[in-house]
């Protein structure tokens, strides 16, 4: 699908869905109150004991690039998947180009417009604003959307929200919006916050079928060093990578 019709089409998909979306907002904040928060798990769905694989997957949300990994993930041919908000594309020109450049390794989804939760309601994960409304939620998935087709010309098919964390009623919206959601079975570095050593023993504890979230935005902090250190010990150790559109996943919530 060219471009043009890839936008006409993202359009008359959210026109379709304006009336449910009046509906949506229109819900009392009663009933809205007391919905718990989920995070969605993901993992590779077909057992690979022998030769084991996991899926590297790394959040670009704000700020700038660690090109540890992202340098060591292209030296040594490692496919990955990469989230990348609008904000982070705008930020990084060099790194998009970088990524786009070596497109036949990298996966690239949408992790939002604005790195925003994908929460309708006034419940804040991790303190952080949510979204609010499923209005707010549709512009902040269909904007880092948009930000993909534009900076690196393909379609994302996964959306993966800013804390991981999603209302139960923003996930049936975001599967109807045509989105998978992009969950993962295993943190490399607890949000970039790790130190070296614990990052590299949190990677390097991957299983067979794991779907492992790290960070590819904090190239000032110590994980992701530690990051890097991991993925060559699952190197030695015979396992192998691949990308989320490359396997058959099983996604719970
Ligand atoms: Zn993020």
């Amino acid at each position: 699908m060219c471009l043009v019709c890839a936008e006409r089409f993202a359009r008359r998909r959210l026109l379709s869905l304006l009336p449910a979306l009046a509906v949506a907002t229109a819900l009392p904040t009663a009933a809205l109150a007391e919905t718990a928060l989920v995070e969605p798990k993901l993992r590779i769905s077909t057992p690979s004991p022998g030769s084991p694989r996991v899926a590297l997957t790394f959040d670009a949300c704000t700020g700038q690039t660690d090109m540890r990994i992202l340098g060591f993930l292209i030296e040594n041919r490692i496919p990955a998947t990469m989230f990348l908000t609008g904000r982070w594309i705008a930020n990084n020109p060099e790194a998009v180009a970088l990524m786009r450049a070596n497109a036949d390794l990298f996966e690239f989804e949408d992790h939002g417009a604005n790195h925003v939760p994908a929460v309708i309601g006034s419940e804040k994960p991790y303190g952080i604003t949510p979204a609010g409304t499923a209005a707010a939620v549709v512009e902040e998935v269909e904007g880092g959307a948009f930000s993909i087709r534009q900076a690196l010309g393909v379609n994302p098919q996964f959306y993966r929200d800013a804390t991981a964390l999603y209302s139960r009623d923003a996930l049936d919206l975001i599967t109807g919006l045509g989105y998978r959601v992009g969950g993962y079975s295993l943190s490399g570095d607890w949000g970039a916050t790790a130190s070296a050593a614990q990052a590299k023993g949190l990677v390097a504890g991957a299983g067979d079928g794991d779907v492992i979230l790290s960070h590819i935005n904090q190239p000032t902090r110590d994980a992701g060093a530690g990051v890097v250190e991991g993925i060559k010990l699952l190197m030695d150790r015979g396992y192998t990578f691949v990308r989320l559109q490359d396997v058959e996943l099983t996604s719970t919530w």
